[in-house]
């Protein structure tokens, strides 16, 4: 999947044991190492995702519309009268009238009113459902905690294992990720947080979820659970502005490519979603099912890249528009300044942004330049965690103090890789002096230039 055109590799902490995980981590390590492409982790905190229990011996309810089902906070043994819900408040934060869906929304109940001990519910959409499937409450007020003790497990072990980013589910507030911020630092990090977007508190505090994260993902199977089909195409649009706005990179996610799981092509209207996903100026388009349990993982996977690369090079007129700078933000100034001389000068190839905490090339991303950028930074996370931002390629290089050997540098990593050749123009960044973070005041047009072999260039 490297070969294919993956960046970066989501553990999802919803399934399996935190030691596969850990062991997961480990492996893509290992042959990220030996291509040499930095490959970012992002570990997905499952957050308080509510399920069914057990049902007896283990068999598949068969729930019929028009039929009553209680629903209880009690662990029993579930048949088509009586199911668990693995939530200790259900009694208290649902009201008559409430929509309770069950399975992905394949089956919907309403609730008709609450007892001592249950909540009672009609079948509204019927159909068979397995044990321990997911159970979303669109209308209903849940105070649920936002981090579960499984998550701070994760998070424990995803710092121990130097993952490079983490997604929180189930975002509601602001504060939400101010708490995730504060468990990642209790356990000796200061990693990223990705803000997953899937409920509908989240979609009313989205502007100020947006500005307290570090990334965000529109996560479309459950949005599309706590909201009608028809409103996610027009969250998504807000979330990607918002997170244009607000400068962080936006993943979309969830059945990008879903046929594939079974089919070795996708279907038209899945190439047409991620070419519109490219299109909509998303950093990164994501895999689930596909790569997970899909029969087809590395053709998906270089399928996606096919419609990506295409798609990018064929970005309609005007779509990709940065957002306005504050006064005192140089970072960004520099970075809007870059666009505007590759939009004036066809010749420059590439920029080149020196990058030590990985800032100066995020922001450069965001002024959508639309030619490559080199991010390059001498820490190694930082060159992982760039994996994730759009346009940009992420390149290991070491601490340079000196302007003269930054240039040099250059020449020697880009042409090493293959990436420029000899006489191309490129547009370098950094900040003087060399390696305070935040401060890029330094923008430099450069022609390409063969080194000798005594380390000096050939003019
Ligand atoms: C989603 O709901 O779209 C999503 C990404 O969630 P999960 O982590 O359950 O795949």
């Amino acid at each position: 999947m490297i070969d294919a055109g993956m960046d970066v590799v989501r553990l999802n902490t919803s399934h399996g044991v935190i030691e596969q995980h850990q062991r997961t981590v480990a492996l893509v390590r290992e042959c990220a190492e030996t291509r040499d492409r930095p490959i970012g982790v992002l570990m997905d905190l499952g957050g308080p995702k509510l399920r069914t229990g057990p049902t007896e011996g283990g068999r598949p309810l068969n729930l019929v519309p028009g039929q009553v089902i209680r629903l209880t906070p009690g662990l029993v043994d579930g048949t088509e009268e009586l199911l668990t819900v693995d939530y200790p408040s259900l009694l208290e934060d649902v009201q008559p009238g409430d929509p309770v869906l069950l399975d992905d929304g394949h089956i919907e109940l309403q609730v008709d009113s609450t007892t001592d001990d249950a909540v009672v519910c009609s079948i509204v959409h019927g159909g068979v459902l397995a044990p321990n499937k997911g159970v979303a409450f669109p209308k209903s007020n849940l105070t649920m905690p936002a981090l579960t003790p499984r998550d701070l497990e994760a998070i424990r072990a995803g710092v121990e294992c130097g993952v490079d980013l983490f997604a929180m589910s189930f975002v509601r507030t602001p504060e939400d990720v101010d708490k995730a911020r504060i468990a990642v630092h209790r356990a000796g990090a200061d990693i990223p947080i990705v803000a997953k977007i899937e409920r509908r508190q989240a979609i009313e505090n989205l502007d100020d979820i947006i500005g307290e994260s570090d990334g965000v993902m529109v996560a479309r199977g459950d949005l599309g659970i706590d909201l009608p089909p028809e409103e996610v195409p027009i969250q998504q649009r807000r979330i990607v502005a918002s997170a244009a706005r607000n400068k962080v990179p936006v993943i979309t996610a969830t059945q990008m490519l879903e046929s594939m799981v079974n089919a070795p092509r996708p279907t038209r209207a899945e190439a047409s979603d991620v070419a519109n996903a490219v299109w909509e100026l998303a950093d990164a388009v994501m895999l689930s099912a596909e790569t997970a349990i899909g029969r087809f993982p590395v053709q998906t996977v270089e399928m996606m890249d096919r419609i990506i690369r295409r798609a990018e090079a064929n970005m309609p007129e005007g779509s990709a528009v940065a957002a306005p700078h504050s006064p005192d933000d140089h970072s960004y100034v520099i970075a809007l300044a870059a666009r505007t001389i590759v939009d004036a000068d066809p010749n420059l190839r590439a920029i080149v942004s020196f990058t030590r905490s990985g800032y100066s090339a995020h922001l450069m991303s965001k002024a959508y330049p639309g030619v490559p950028i080199y991010g390059v930074s001498p820490d190694p996370s930082v060159v992982r965690r760039l994996a994730l931002a759009r346009s940009v390629i992420p390149v290991y290089g070491d601490h340079i103090v000196d302007v003269d050997e930054l240039l040099a540098a250059v020449d020697e990593l880009l042409i090493e890789k293959g990436y420029v050749s000899p006489g191309h123009e490129v547009l370098v960044t950094g900040s003087l002096p060399m390696g305070i973070e935040g401060t890029t005041n330094f923008l430099k047009l450069h022609r390409v230039r063969e080194m000798m072999d005594d380390g000096h260039d050939e003019a």
